[in-house]
Order: C-alpha cells, then sequence, then structure tokens
C-alpha cells in the first residue's frame, strides 16, 4: 500500500502581507486623484504569486489588471473578468490574436502590423500603446493618422514614462507628446502613470493609473515612503548551531575567521531564494531586536550568523530576514524591481 505523505513545511518562508498589499493599492488609488488605479500583474506579481495577489486587488477594488505576456493570462483570468486583463505585449500572432478573442481578454495594441493582425482576426475592443520617448514599444505619433490605427476600436489610450523616478525634463516633455496625440485618435480613456508616475501628480494620473512596484512594497520616489507599507516578509530557520573557536573560519573561501569562541547558527537560506552575495556584506537577521550578523559568504542554500546576541536561540528558532525593499535593494546592488522578481520560486513554498 502506497501513502501520501505530506510534504513536510520548509524552513524558510515567504509571508506576504495582503493587509499592506490592500493598502498599498488603496493609496496609490487615491493619489491617482480623479483617475482610477489599475495593478500591473505581470511576472506573477513581481514574484509574490498572482493566486496571493490578484484577489486581494480585486477585493480592494482594482479594475485594471496587467500582464506582459499571453502566457500569464490564465492565472489572472482565475480570479478577474477577462475584459479587466490586458496584455502590454500586444499580438504578435494570429494566434494570439484567436487567444485574445477566444478569452475576451484586451490587447495593448503596439505597433500598425500588430493593428492590422488584430482586425484581419476580428478585432472588436482593445488599448493603444503610443511611443512618447521610450522607444520600447508603441505606435510614433506620426503613425495615428494611419488606416488601421484609425479602425481600432480603442478603450485605453496609453503612454510609458521612461524616467518617472527622477525628476529631469524627461516627464513633462513625454506629458506634452502624450497630450498632442490625444486629440488624434478616438478612445475611451487615457493612462500613462506607473507607480512612480502617480507621485508626479495629477496632471499625469489622467484616467486610469498602472502601478506595479509600488503596490508590492516598492519605493520608486520619496513622496511614496510613507504612503507604501512592506508587502513581502521573509523569514528562515536555524538548522544547525555550532561552537568554534579561534582560528576557525566559516563557508566557502573563509572569508570571516573566528578571534575567539563563538557559537553560530546555519540558516537555510541563500541565492537560491533571492538573497544574493552582494547584499552579504555588513548584513545581519534579526530577532525581535536584537541583530545577528551574517559570517562569511552566501551560498546557495545557507547563510552563517552569529548568535551572540541570542544564546537562547536553537535548532528550529525562527529569525526576520529585513526585507524593506529600499535599503535591501540598496545593500544587494540592485534594483527593487530585480530584487522583488529574483525571490526564488522555492522560497514561495
Ligand atoms: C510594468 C509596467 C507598469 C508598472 O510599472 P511600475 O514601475 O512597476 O509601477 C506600468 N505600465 C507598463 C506599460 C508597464 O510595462
Amino acid at each position: 500500500m502506497t501513502s501520501q505523505a505530506d510534504a513536510p513545511e520548509p524552513t524558510h518562508r515567504l509571508r506576504i502581507d495582503t493587509e499592506a498589499l490592500a493598502h498599498n493599492w488603496r493609496a496609490l488609488d487615491a493619489m491617482s486623484g480623479r483617475a482610477q488605479a489599475g495593478a500591473a500583474v505581470k511576472a506573477d506579481c513581481y514574484g509574490l504569486g498572482v493566486d496571493i495577489c490578484v484577489p486581494v486587488l480585486r477585493d480592494a477594488g482594482c479594475k485594471h489588471f496587467f500582464v506582459a505576456h499571453w502566457s500569464e493570462v490564465e492565472a489572472v483570468l482565475k480570479h478577474v473578468a477577462a475584459d479587466q486583463i490586458a496584455v502590454l505585449h500586444g499580438p504578435l500572432t494570429s494566434a494570439e490574436v484567436d487567444y485574445a478573442i477566444a478569452t475576451g481578454v484586451r490587447p495593448v495594441i503596439n505597433s500598425v502590423p500588430q493593428a492590422e493582425r488584430w482586425i484581419a482576426g476580428g478585432g472588436g475592443v482593445c488599448h493603444l500603446m503610443i511611443d512618447t520617448g521610450i522607444n520600447r514599444l508603441g505606435v510614433s505619433t506620426g503613425e495615428l493618422d494611419s488606416e488601421a490605427l484609425q479602425a481600432l476600436d480603442i478603450d485605453l489610450l496609453m503612454s510609458h514614462l521612461a524616467s518617472a523616478d527622477e525628476n529631469g525634463d524627461m516627464n513633462a516633455r513625454q506629458l506634452h507628446a502624450f497630450r498632442g496625440a490625444i486629440g488624434k485618435i478616438a478612445h475611451r480613456r487615457l493612462s500613462l502613470s506607473n507607480s512612480a508616475g502617480i507621485a508626479l501628480g495629477e496632471d499625469f494620473a489622467v484616467d486610469v493609473t498602472r502601478p506595479g512596484l509600488a503596490l508590492y512594497g516598492g519605493v520608486p520616489r520619496p513622496e511614496l515612503a510613507d504612503a507604501i507599507h512592506q508587502v513581502a516578509f521573509i523569514e528562515a530557520a536555524i538548522i544547525q548551531v555550532r561552537e568554534i573557536g579561534a582560528g576557525d573560519s566559516v563557508g566557502y573561501n573563509g572569508e570571516f575567521t573566528a578571534t575567539g569562541p563563538m557559537r553560530v547558527g546555519t540558516i537555510s537560506l541563500g541565492y537560491a531564494d533571492g538573497f544574493l552575495r552582494a547584499r552579504g556584506k555588513g548584513f545581519a537577521l534579526r530577532h525581535g531586536d536584537r541583530h545577528l550578523p551574517l559570517l562569511g559568504k552566501v551560498s546557495m542554500d545557507m547563510i552563517v550568523v552569529d548568535l551572540a546576541a541570542a544564546p537562547d536561540l536553537g535548532e528550529g528558532d525562527w529569525l526576520d530576514v529585513p526585507f524593506d525593499l529600499k535599503n535591501a535593494a540598496q545593500q544587494s546592488a540592485v534594483s527593487q524591481y530585480e530584487l522583488l522578481t529574483v525571490l526564488g520560486q522555492r522560497l514561495r513554498g
């Protein structure tokens, strides 16, 4: 007889504070003024998980969900109506057009050939991305009078800001270009700002905003710092405790060497969980307000910390891994976007 055993609980975990996620959406919606906030839910909600995050955003009141790829639609479609989902990369093949029409999901048209493909396949309501300076995806303003674009039934007329997290003149130039395009093509509503763009004020909010990073706790501009709460929390257990003495080194390449007797703990967390080596320098885990400094290099699956501040802790006790996104990204020498999206699948359990 075979028995179906449940897998034991992992020794580390990612906890999503769903209250904080809902709070962040409401805060960004309020900061969007008369505009409604949507949500960028691509890349599996920036690594935090569609199945956890999308229902929370939906219940908070979000009605526009943006994914990058067609392959990301199915997971989101389990939780929200098809016409609330927009696919940013648009239809590159007739199979993608057929899929959009069969599901009722809306493509974001990014080029004249995409528009022609959409119309040839049956078309219907779509969104249109205009490039106003990022030169990534989108039709140029000079193409707006083309027959295929004029034939589209456009809900959101969109553009995307290249440098909303900076104060240069690019934002004003893009807003100007966007406004210049508005009268050239029929549409129902306008959408321009990502998370950082929302902090640029109501001129940039127009009808629908598209925050991503800030929903998940990222702070791309200081104006958002007070409003945005931490969403992702990481905890990991001590899986072994050892006593070491003067001259003993710890970890790969022996980067740390003890100068006297110490009690150290091995923690099941490594770069396979998004805990990068660059972050190791000067880093400490926490237990309450006690700091447990990292010793030596981060390994693929483990780190070692100094337990001097917590003599009562042993195998099986859980520690907090500080994951305030702004600081953690700075320490890791990567952007807040990269740090979130490299959180390992394994950590999600
Ligand atoms: C990813 C994305 C967003 C969200 O950007 P954040 O900086 O994460 O807020 C908004 N709009 C488009 C077109 C995007 O690709």
